[in-house]
């Protein structure tokens, strides 16, 4: 076993164990500066010159120049978030923040989400600098805050206020891709991200006559609000297939054996078994209504009420969706956007994607690589702005009974020994043809 391959599980273990939960609210944020700290102390050991920034107290995020062999190409930033959602210890098996190994796994908030790609690159990084290994071009190690609220206090912060951080970076890798799914013995996709979807999490309000509860009311704000809100939660937005689901379901369909209509995809995908919910989520607009509110005391009815939507889009669809959305919820709503980040799409070709392949292909003789779009969205869309071009590569073989998309926020959050060790290697040997 490399020496990297070995110190990924204790790197991994160690950041697990530093809480850095994620709530979306300043005052009840654990912050990422404990996490942080140790991130840079790991890099500086080993000759690195890690930087801290901090967009609020405690809200830091680290970056590192690892000086490649050709000053002349563009550099590759590879990233990942430090922060986690929150976790209620009475639903686990094991304490969220334990970081324990059991089972072969390593359990613990962040073991997939992503604490376990952070370990991974830190593991590779010191790895070479120990053996003076040089990437062939320059690599800007990215270590951010706040990704699971929305990247304000960290990735949306270093572009807006220190971009220099990120000088020269054209292509980038972080979640969430490169992981298998199994379709027999000596077959594993590997699901190489190529897109992800946009988030628009939008505040529908409506107003009313404010009146006694006991008195008739035709114009009650809080039923006309409830009416859109039901409408719009049992709406099924249009199907539209985006060149990278096209060619994932091609692929898909071709190794499970499974009849695919392109412009119907639907039957095809609800085949696909515990995977199907986020692939379905990447044929069509979807608008999931999150959070209510209305009134201050029962027998009062009140002039206003306001609903949360979390809608994600496709590429290409923002503008198109914000009038399929009006003509649902009708036309004497309030909509206002608390979120919006467009969706993003890039080609799957180029060096970068034969790099990633070779990797999985010299590391899994049965790796099948294909790309495919995220439903959720990455800290991606802040370097976009940068003009960088995007990929999820977090390479991680699964076993095949594993529901790796229920891990992501979920109950028991864990991430297999082997496949971390198995992500390491993967890794090293991308990162030398990157
Ligand atoms: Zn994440």
């Amino acid at each position: 076993m490399t020496v990297a391959a070995d110190e990924v599980v204790d790197l991994c273990r160690d950041l697990i164990r530093i809480d850095t939960t994620n709530t979306g609210d300043l005052a009840t944020c654990a912050g990422e500066r404990g996490a942080a700290e140790y991130v840079a102390e790991k890099l500086a050991e080993v000759g690195l010159e890690p930087q801290i920034r901090e967009a609020a107290p405690g809200r830091a995020s680290v970056v590192a120049r690892f000086e490649g062999a050709d000053p002349s190409r563009g550099a590759l930033l590879v990233h990942g978030h430090l922060d986690v959602v929150p976790a209620d210890a009475s639903e686990w098996t094991v304490p969220p923040f334990s970081g324990e190994v059991r089972d072969g796994y390593v359990w613990g908030r962040g073991a997939v989400d992503m604490k376990d790609f952070d370990a991974m690159v830190l593991a590779v990084a010191r790895d070479w600098r120990r053996r003076g290994v040089t990437p062939p071009r320059d690599l800007v190690l990215c270590f951010t805050a706040d990704e699971e609220a929305g990247s304000d206090y960290g990735a949306r912060y270093l572009v807006r206020e220190h971009p220099q951080l990120l000088e020269g970076c054209t292509e980038a890798i972080g979640e969430v891709g490169g992981f298998s799914y199994t379709v027999s013995n000596d077959l594993r996709l590997y699901l190489i991200q190529t897109a992800e979807k946009g988030i628009n999490w939008l505040r529908l309000s409506t107003k009313g006559r404010p009146g006694h509860g006991s008195m008739i009311n035709d114009d009650n704000a809080v039923t006309a609000l409830c009416d859109a809100v039901a409408r719009l939660g049992r709406h099924r937005f249009p199907v539209v297939v985006t060149p990278t689901v096209r060619a994932f379901l091609e692929e898909i369909s071709e190794v499970l054996g499974i009849e695919l209509d392109p412009n119907d995809p639907e039957a095809a995908i609800n085949k696909l078994g515990p995977i199907a919910t986020l692939i379905g989520a990447t044929i069509r607009n979807t608008a999931n209504p999150t959070r209510l509110s209305a009134g201050y005391k029962d027998n009062v009815i009140p002039g206003r009420a306001t609903a949360t939507i979390d809608c994600r889009t496709l590429p290409g669809q923002s503008a198109v969706f914000l009038e399929q959305l009006r003509e649902v919820v009708g036309p004497d709503l309030d909509i206002e956007f608390i979120q919006n980040q467009e969706p993003l799409e890039t080609t799957y070709d180029g060096a970068l994607v034969d790099a990633m392949a070779a990797a999985l292909r010299a590391e899994d003789s049965g790796a099948r690589p294909v790309p495919y779009m995220l439903s959720g969205g990455t800290d991606a869309k802040a370097w976009v702005e940068l003009g960088v071009r995007c990929f999820g590569f977090s390479p991680l073989r699964l076993p095949a009974d594993l529901d790796f998309a229920a891990l992501f926020h979920g109950i028991d959050e864990r991430v297999p020994v082997e496949g971390l060790q198995f992500g390491v290697r993967v890794l090293d040997r991308f990162l030398r043809q990157a």
